[in-house]
């Protein structure tokens, strides 16, 4: 499998053409980025970690049956996915308050929301992607309302399957994006990455932060906790990086 023309660029990843028009080329890029591009830095080592990581949670949803993009681990930057049209909308689970809920609803990091809640960001650079209801959504024709229920239902599942597998490792699941999207076939399936750049992690032990708040918060050792969440997911048996579907 050769990777072919260049399709597109984000922040964190680069995606190609291949030989296979059912197959596309994913490169994570060794660069960390935030608020919204404008704090950036070359992270050599960040593209490796990502990809390992976001592989293997990929091949743990398999496993759970989660229907995503991800197919198979082709080198050390990159995995092969199938292609979707991805839908304009963040969709944030989360567990405990950190981030923008906090500055938003003035809660106290750390502490433990009641349930975990989705919330929908709308997708567009020049609005900053802001929080949507699902109202806005509908008036934005972003989705219907049997997607959102859809992305709602795989959301919380997706949290109910990371949540135990990681508490397992020592590590808690505190927030998470994703991002979905539809393939070939018509179907609504999770795409994009899993990954420290889109999930908070926060060891049990410490309440360390092992994920792009070091980065975004300028604490320092950012990759230290990629490399920590890698070092424990290898630990475990279940996931793997790759996937036959
Ligand atoms: N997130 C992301 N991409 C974004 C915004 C958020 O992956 O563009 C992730 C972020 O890593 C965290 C969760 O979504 O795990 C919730 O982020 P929050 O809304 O708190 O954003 P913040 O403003 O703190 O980055």
């Amino acid at each position: 499998m050769n990777k072919g023309k260049l399709l597109y660029e984000g922040k964190a990843k680069r995606l190609y053409a291949t030989d296979d028009p059912d197959l596309l080329w994913l490169e994570y890029k060794d660069e960390a980025t935030a608020f919204d591009g404008e704090k950036k830095e070359p992270l050599p080592g960040k593209g490796a970690l990502n990809n390992a990581i976001s592989s293997h949670f990929f091949a743990l949803l398999t496993a759970h049956g989660v229907a995503h993009h991800f197919v198979k681990k082709v080198d050390g930057q990159s995995q092969l996915v199938r292609p979707v049209n991805i839908l304009p909308l963040e969709v944030v689970v989360r567990a405990v308050a950190a981030g923008s809920i906090c500055r938003r609803l003035g809660l106290r990091e750390g502490w433990e929301l009641p349930r975990p809640i989705v919330e929908w960001y709308y997708k567009d650079d020049a609005l900053k992607d802001p929080l949507v209801t699902e109202e806005h959504i509908r008036l934005l024709q972003a989705a219907e309302p049997e997607q959102l229920q859809h992305m709602r239902r795989e959301a919380l599942r997706i949290y109910d399957i990371l949540h135990p597998f990681l508490q397992r490792l020592g590590v808690l699941l505190v927030d998470f994006k994703l991002e979905f999207g539809i393939n070939a076939k018509g179907q609504l399936i999770v795409a994009d990455e899993v990954s420290p750049d889109t999930c908070r992690f926060w060891d049990v032990g410490s309440g360390q932060k092992m994920d792009k708040d070091r980065f975004r918060q300028g604490l320092g050792g950012t990759l230290d906790g990629y490399r920590e969440i890698w070092k424990r997911l290898q630990q475990t048996a279940e996931g793997g990086a790759e996937c036959t579907r």
